[in-house]
């Protein structure tokens, strides 16, 4: 491990927005190194992070691309996890013998605090946050025990000591770079960490062995940058791969992939039926009432999980299954995890409410970019749905989509972007007689007057497209945004 920045020439490849390049280029021009940050992306697309490196001293941006000579003649390389190993600048490195490192890689080596990780294909960011949350309302220090030995097979691994301070980070794939504050993380803190199967595979070289891990279920896809599913798979085992016997596995039981790695660790599962095993599942019938029992060793407990939870959604039901078994492990009572989980108003742009009156709710779901999202939200309301959708031609199939909006009794659908016409189309085909209203529109607010004024009382009225943003906005947060606000404009004119 680098102890001594001063003065080593750094080239960090990839600003990126998400935090990472930020994150390094803070924490590497605070230990006196002279940095180079370079991206693809120009300045102007750049321009919240270019914001805050202003600050930092001995940074040389190099943006709109990079330089040959920023690859040649450097001490040390940390790469974005979205660079492709196969990119000729990090072999240019390699080649002049400069070690290549990552954001992430650089905090794990540094990090004295305890460690809970969470990754998976879909559900890491929610998962995360909730875990954060729920150990955040815990009160008094959750700490673990030294020696395993100490703690028998029905209790906590972990002792609370009362009233001292503790900390509860959060960062990692989830947008916030814990590096430039890592010397801050005491021992007895927790830092809950989203860790993507980039950042897991760049971590390998540290065999990482966290306290917890989290597995919320595994779904091939980013095959854009992992080439087989066997190497995406590969690069997320590696959270379970190297963990010892004191440290702890939290997996999903319906995920018959995740269900099978491989690990040394004490592993506890969650699920939507319980089967008698060590974790956390949903029992009762009715999803929207669902109760969660928590089994450790023969202690057994049932919590009202699905009254507290208020985000809706079985997925969502799942995240709290995960965040709360690993909360419970460590110690946190069940009334510290009631008052975080009727608090907890979900993450930005993920089946949202943004907005309630007239007895209509409104829900920003636009990180939906994909059929099976859309699907995914439609399978989470009980209430009478009117629907916006459609947005970039990616080419995939909308047909599924389509029935599926049609087999649930949308009540309307006011169709966007590109696909409007395709999706449109395709609704035909499977509702001849018109039964689910669609009209396409031309503007996001125009979708919006339509929508809402499809809506009764009871309704919700729910942005969940289904298909990337790309054509009408730069990204799924300014199409959410975009949304909300014309949601509380609306709810604000009654
Ligand atoms: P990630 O960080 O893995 O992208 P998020 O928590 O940001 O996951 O959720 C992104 C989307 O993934 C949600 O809007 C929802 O459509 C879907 N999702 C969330 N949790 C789950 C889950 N447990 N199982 C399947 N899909 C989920």
């Amino acid at each position: 491990m680098i102890t001594d920045f001063r003065g080593m020439r750094v080239t960090v490849m990839g600003l990126g927005t998400f935090g990472g390049g930020i994150g390094a280029v803070q924490f590497l021009a605070a230990q006196g190194a002279a940095v180079t940050v370079t991206d693809l992306k120009p300045a102007g697309e750049l321009a919240a992070a270019v914001a805050q490196i202003a600050d930092c001293p001995n940074v040389v941006q190099q943006l709109g691309g990079h330089r040959d000579d920023d690859f040649r003649r450097v001490d040390l390389v940390v790469a974005s996890p979205a660079v492709p190993k196969t990119s000729r600048y990090l072999q240019m490195a390699r080649d002049s013998g400069a070690p290549i490192t990552s954001e992430m890689n650089l905090f794990w080596e540094r990090n004295r605090g305890q460690t809970i990780c969470v990754t998976g294909s879909n559900g890491k960011s929610t998962t995360t946050a909730l875990i954060h949350a729920l150990l955040s309302a815990a009160k008094g220090t959750l700490q673990m025990r030294e020696t395993p030995s100490e703690s028998p097979p029905s209790e906590s691994p972990v002792q609370r000591i009362a009233g001292a301070p503790q900390t509860i980070w959060l960062g990692g794939n989830i947008g916030k770079s814990l590096l430039p504050t890592v010397d801050q993380i005491q021992p007895s803190d927790w830092v809950v960490l989203e860790l993507s199967s980039f950042q897991l595979e760049d971590l390998a070289v540290l065999q990482p062995n966290p306290h917890v891990a989290v597995v919320t279920n595994f779904t091939p896809n980013h095959l854009d940058r992992h080439a087989t599913v066997d190497a995406y798979r590969e690069a997320k085992q590696n959270l379970l791969r190297w963990q010892t016997e004191d440290r702890f596995a939290i997996v999903n039981q319906n995920d018959a992939d995740v269900a099978a790695w491989p690990t040394r660790a004490r592993r506890f599962w969650f699920g939507r039926d319980d089967e008698g095993r060590q974790g956390m599942f949903a029992v009762g019938f009715d999803t929207y009432k669902r109760r969660a029992l928590f089994r450790f060793g023969p202690r057994e407990q049932v919590l009202p999980l699905g009254r507290w939870l208020a985000l809706p959604g079985m997925h969502n039901f799942e995240n709290a299954l995960s965040a709360s078994c690993a909360a419970l492990l460590l110690g946190t009572a069940p009334s510290e995890i009631e008052a975080a989980l009727t608090k907890f108003e979900g993450l930005p742009h993920r089946l949202q409410q943004v907005a309630n009156k007239a007895d209509r709710r409104f829900y920003d779901d636009s990180k939906s970019t994909t059929p099976e999202a859309t699907v995914l939200a439609l399978e989470s309301f009980r209430a009478p749905v009117v629907l916006l959708a459609g947005g970039y031609d990616k080419g995939i199939d909308l047909s599924r989509l389509a029935g599926e909006i049609v087999r649930r009794r949308v009540k309307a659908v006011a169709l966007l972007g590109q696909t409007g016409e395709k999706l449109k189309w395709h609704l035909r085909q499977a509702d001849p007689d018109g039964r689910v209203a669609a009209k396409v529109h031309v503007t996001l607010a125009g979708a919006f007057e339509w929508a809402a004024a499809q809506s009764s009382p009871g309704d919700v009225v729910v942005l969940s497209p289904g298909c990337a943003s790309y054509d009408w906005f730069a990204n799924y947060e300014a199409r959410g945004d975009e949304f909300t606000r014309l949601a509380r404009a609306w709810v604000g004119g009654l």
